[in-house]
């Protein structure tokens, strides 16, 4: 009964072009699988140099600037110093930040306005040095939350006020409070701006990232989605030792459904066509809109049997008058997803061959066969296809 002729019942469309959901919404199971994957929280994932660049910047404005000054009696314990910050920039690109505590990445730069803040005490130019702290503030701006950044300007004001207090007014330069206040208030002004200029960025960048991945009219994934996606459960697969099963689906003659009823109506059409198999679908699988009319399953854990009953499913659930040809393929064993996409695609071809609204499935290979050879195959029936 699915293999009914389309061209006949194209001309005869029974529901008529209303009927196609005019007040179709993306379903829940369709939202579902808008999501994306996010960008990287920072400071996880940054490249390590990049993190460490402010602070190689501030010890090497910290050397210069105190090359000269340093007293005999204070030469120790600055020497110290200069050891515990070359120590910890020498360690940021090197630890392995991703596998520690995220309130890990924040103490280096905590450290680091500390050691500014010695140095400054060691030196007898003060001001000179300074400048210095509010880098490491502004590095826990760029990659950390606005906790860190509360916690970088507590070290600052600890880093500037201490001095006074140990020192109890007796060695205060006249106009060093004010100065240190100045500091702490640019510190603080910087560190917060910065951190929430940064953050709404990020967001933005997030939801724009997510949006690039939807195809707008289905809400399914597209197929850029696909090809970050593919890839990543095929290694999932055989990293698992589960089955996978791509099928390609291609909406049967839907020029002339366009041609019929207008664009408008073939685009209703995508949407409930979508709808429906997303029932069809269980909530691991993905359904991503191809392009144009057509679509692509991942069906994981299912064998090559059990993902052709689902596309059979996909089958029944079609709007009336309307068909679809369904490619399946099961990953062979160290197939690449390029490759067993092209193969899901030969599928597909030998369905609508065969005389469409049907399930074509091509045999699982021992050896999965290079990408060249599909390649030369598909350009070899172009001509026919067409
Ligand atoms: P076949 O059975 O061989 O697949 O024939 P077909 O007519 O489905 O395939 P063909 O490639 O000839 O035509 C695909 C049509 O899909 C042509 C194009 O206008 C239409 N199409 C592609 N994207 C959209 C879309 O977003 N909305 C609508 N309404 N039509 C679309
Ligand atoms: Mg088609
Ligand atoms: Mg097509």
């Amino acid at each position: 009964m699915i293999r009914t002729s389309l061209m006949q019942v194209t001309d005869t469309w029974p529901m008529g072009a209303d009927t196609l959901g005019v007040n179709f919404r993306p379903s829940r199971s369709n939202r579902e699988t808008m999501r994306g994957p996010l960008l990287g929280q920072a400071p996880r994932g940054e490249a390590p140099l990049r993190r460490a660049t402010p602070f190689l910047a501030a010890m090497l404005a910290g050397f210069a600037a105190v090359h000269l000054q340093v007293q005999e009696s204070r030469s120790a314990s600055f020497l110290m110093a200069i050891v515990l910050g070359v120590l910890l920039v020498a360690s940021i690109p090197l630890v392995s930040w991703e596998k520690l505590p995220s309130m890990a990445t924040t103490l280096p730069p905590l450290l680091l306005v500390g050691i500014v803040g010695f140095l400054r005490e060691t030196s007898t130019d003060t001001e000179a040095l300074t400048p210095l702290i509010l880098l490491p503030v502004l590095w826990l701006a760029l990659y950390d939350s606005r906790l860190g950044v509360a916690l970088g300007i507590s070290a600052v004001a600890l880093a500037l006020f201490v001095p006074f207090i140990a020192t109890a007014n007796t060695s205060v330069v006249p106009g060093e409070r004010q100065s240190a206040l100045m500091w702490l208030l640019v510190a603080a002004f910087t560190g917060f701006a910065a951190n929430g200029l940064v953050r709404d960025l990020r967001e933005r960048a997030n939801a724009f990232e997510k949006t690039s991945r939807l195809d707008a009219l289905t809400g399914l994934q597209n197929r850029r989605a696909l090809d970050t996606q593919l890839p990543l459960e095929t290694k999932r697969a055989a990293a698992l030792d589960y089955p996978l099963c791509i099928a390609m689906l291609d909406l049967d003659h839907f020029k002339l459904f366009n041609d019929h009823f207008g664009h408008q109506a073939g685009d209703r059409l995508l949407e409930e066509v979508a709808e429906r198999w997303n029932v069809c679908l269980r909530s691991h699988d993905t359904l991503v809109r191809y392009g144009g009319e057509e679509f692509c399953a991942i069906l994981p854990n299912v064998t090559l049997d059990g993902a052709v009953r689902v596309a059979e499913r996909i089958l029944e659930a079609m709007p009336d008058g309307q068909t679809v040809s369904i490619g399946v393929v099961q990953l062979a064993p160290a197939e690449t997803a390029d490759v067993a996409l092209a193969r899901a695609d030969t599928a597909l071809y030998e369905a609508k061959c065969q005389g469409r609204n049907r399930v074509a499935a091509l045999p699982t290979p021992d050896v999965a066969a290079p990408a060249w050879t599909l390649k030369l195959r598909a350009s070899a029936r172009a001509p026919e296809a067409a």
